[in-house]
């Protein structure tokens, strides 16, 4: 008896500073829940984007023009040039102190611009508009990769300006266009690293590699597990007529990556075929599927709109 009570206040006592480190993490490391609500607000709906065209943006971007967007390049300064009027044209406010962009080493910039919400949350939508340029001579035109995640980010941003300019939303949400993901997530590792502490609880939802013709299923890149950013991502993109799959196939890296804070949550919108097409030559405007990127717009305006921060 005396042997089994000595054992047991040794395994409690080993236990102790696991149960203080598990009990710490989840206090300090947790992200509010978030949850869909169906509470009527303000909204003003059916807004049609009069301001962004994703064809006539997508032809853009991919226009020798362009050169393949390569951060460095002159293609890149008109992308960010070509961005940034469209974030004014649209109205959105900035983040950073002076307009939209927001540097990150001497040369490149990414384009960033926001709605102004009610509380210290954020939503982030995300996209990276740099590609690689040169290929043996031949511009990589990045298409798929990733100017059709731009058009997304601006009609998104156009219609949700509106859809809110009766009242503000619950949570300030973001548009970051990024520059610098083909060179090792810079632009979006910069963004994290300046907004640390700004906002109590965010949620970034990264756009990279959609629209494919042959894509096949949308899928989350690096997806473990199933949590609630999944679960209503996912949903949102069925009701909007879209295959989902969580099948974990589509492995690699993208500006979500730079969100794996505690305070943050962040998923990638990718399609599970694209490997066959990104970083080759048949990335063109000619492989996008419009009646897709139309669906995948309306999935995050959804989601934006029905999602809530619960204590
Ligand atoms: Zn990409």
């Amino acid at each position: 008896m005396k042997k089994r009570f000595v054992l047991l206040l040794i395994t409690i006592i080993l236990l102790l500073p696991l149960i203080s480190c598990v009990s710490k993490t989840n206090t300090n490391a947790s992200i509010k829940n978030i949850q869909l609500t169906n509470v009527k607000k303000v909204l003003n709906e059916n807004y049609q984007a009069k301001i962004i065209d994703k064809k006539s943006i997508i032809e853009t971007l991919t226009s020798d023009e362009f050169e393949g967007r390569a951060i460095g390049s002159n293609g890149n300064k008109l992308t960010e040039e070509y961005i940034d009027k469209l974030f004014r044209d649209i109205g959105l406010n900035s983040l950073f102190n002076n307009g939209y962009k927001h540097k990150y080493n001497t040369t490149s910039n990414n384009i960033v611009g926001k709605i102004d919400g009610k509380s210290n949350n954020a939503i982030i939508i995300s996209a990276h508009f740099d590609h690689i340029g040169y290929q043996d001579g031949k511009i990589i035109k990045g298409a798929i990769d990733n100017a059709s995640g731009v058009s997304v980010l601006l009609e998104v941003a156009e219609i949700l300006k509106n859809t809110y300019s009766l009242e503000n939303p619950e949570f300030d949400i973001v548009f970051a266009a990024f520059n610098g993901e083909e060179s090792g997530r810079m632009g979006s590792s910069k963004f994290v690293h300046d907004i640390i502490g700004k906002y109590d609880n965010l949620i970034d939802i990264n756009i990279d590699s959609v629209g494919y013709i042959n894509g096949g299923k949308i899928t989350f890149l690096n997806n473990k597990g199933y949590n609630n950013l999944n679960k209503f991502m996912k949903e949102s993109l069925e009701n909007n007529g879209l295959e989902v799959t969580l099948d974990n196939k589509i492995l690699g890296r993208s500006d979500s990556d730079s969100f794996k804070r505690p305070e943050m949550k962040s998923i990638c919108i990718i399609e599970e075929n694209i490997k066959e097409v990104i970083h080759s030559e048949k990335d063109t405007s000619d492989v996008v599927d419009y009646s897709k990127l139309d669906k995948i717009s309306n999935s995050i305006i959804e989601l934006v709109e029905n999602i809530t921060y619960a204590d």
